[in-house]
């Protein structure tokens, strides 16, 4: 077996504290890169903690009971989080995504969701308010989300297969106990639900057709990702990653399928349903077809750095901001300055170049800055 590199340098403490404009402006509700790419969506990462330990996140040699995470008092309080948030959305953002880690293992997560739900959005629209989690405490804690304001959830699932499920979350965690919670979360109105499966060749592949057969004709909207080279643990290979294209041909031989229109520009999902009406399914081609270019995502990390892009190699301190006393119209000039600068676009330069994954060293884990 090839020997795994994992690198030990805490990538955490790359960051940059951000330089306050001199000259302050009011959010306008409308924020563009330098590839015109409009700041539409805000995913914040609320701990870096999970009770998984998925193969491809958090492998367990590295987030051992040694792995240094974050203490309580370097994370955002909902206080803080909320005036963040706030600043993003006088900024244009419309969607909203708790994440993590585990975001449902935060300490009285429903608080936060409702100062969150009460923001009031640049042009009077709702804001699109939603969460991303492994599901094992949603069957516990769905009615409360949904009263504290959450509109809908997305669920990850791997695998229906038990020995498969057990072997990618490497706790032992059984797959009835997140149908369970995909149940409760569909009774309690927090849809549409998405079920999203990363798909790791030679580790479940083979669950495509049977999550496929499972979802259809169901209310759940079930999405295949290609596995990413994300964070510099998991010890990414190319052939590990189905393309989209394969499991679309895979499942469209048995149940065939037509491509619909996006919901709207940007989404990262491309949409199909099944011509017999069974519903839809979706793929997100993020290592294939990269998406940069209508990529209108930031990311707040647990302990409050803004990162423009998911493989970024550093993060725009806004905690020290937040704790120094700056005032919201110098945090918002200084989101202005960071997003108008942006230029990233990792998946498509990866795209055109194959050797840009060997600067993995260099990368933030997915459960510090958020999926
Ligand atoms: N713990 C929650 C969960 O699993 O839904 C939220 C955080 S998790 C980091 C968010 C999403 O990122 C999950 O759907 C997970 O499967 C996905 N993810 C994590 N590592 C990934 C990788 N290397 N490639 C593709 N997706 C990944
Ligand atoms: Fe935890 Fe989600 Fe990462 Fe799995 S994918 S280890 S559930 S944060
Ligand atoms: Fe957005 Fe970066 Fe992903 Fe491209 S690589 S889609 S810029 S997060």
């Amino acid at each position: 077996m090839a020997e795994r590199f994992i690198p030990l340098v805490d990538w955490r403490q790359t960051n940059a504290s951000p330089s306050i404009p001199s000259h302050l402006e009011a959010p306008t509700g409308l924020l563009a890169d330098t590839l015109a790419r409009p700041l539409q969506d805000l995913r914040i990462s609320i701990t870096d903690r999970c009770n998984f330990r998925c193969v491809y996140c958090m492998p367990k040699e590295v987030f051992d009971k040694n792995y240094p995470f974050l203490p309580h008092s370097a994370l955002l309080t909902f206080e803080e989080i909320t005036r963040i948030a706030k600043i993003f959305v006088a900024h244009g953002v419309h969607k909203i995504r708790l994440t993590g880690g585990e975001p449902l293992l935060r300490k009285d997560v429903e608080k936060l969701i409702a100062m969150l739900s009460a923001l009031p959005t640049s042009d009077g629209r709702p804001l699109d308010l939603t969460l991303t989690t492994n599901a094992s405490l949603l069957a516990r804690k769905a009615q409360a989300l949904k009263d504290a304001g959450l509109q809908r959830v997305t669920v990850s699932l791997d695998a229906l297969d038990e020995t498969v499920f057990r072997r990618m979350n490497d706790v032992d965690f059984p797959v009835s106990d997140v149908l369970h919670g995909i149940e409760a979360a569909h009774n309690a109105g927090l849809g549409p639900i998405k079920v999203n499966m990363v798909v790791k060749r030679g580790m479940n592949d083979q669950e495509i057709l049977p999550m496929a057969r499972y979802f259809k004709g169901s209310p759940f909207i079930l999405r295949f990702i290609e596995y990413m080279d994300v964070g510099a643990s998991n010890g990414w290979k190319m052939d590990e990653v189905v393309p989209s294209e394969e499991v679309l041909r895979r499942i469209g031989a048995e149940m065939p399928l037509e491509e619909i229109d996006p919901n709207y520009t940007g989404e990262t999902a491309e949409r199909w349903r099944y011509k017999d009406g069974g519903g839809e399914i979706g793929v997100i081609s993020s290592v294939t077809r990269a998406f940069c270019s209508e990529c209108t995502r930031a990311r707040l990390s647990t302990e409050g750095k803004l990162y423009t892009c998911l493989f970024a190699t550093g993060g725009h301190d806004l905690r020290t901001m937040l704790r120094d006393g700056r005032s919201d119209a110098e945090i918002a000039s200084t989101v202005a300055h960071i997003w108008r600068a942006r230029g990233d676009r990792y998946s498509e330069l990866r795209t055109a170049n194959t050797d840009l994954t060997d600067q993995a060293i260099r990368k933030v884990e997915m459960s510090y800055i958020g999926g």
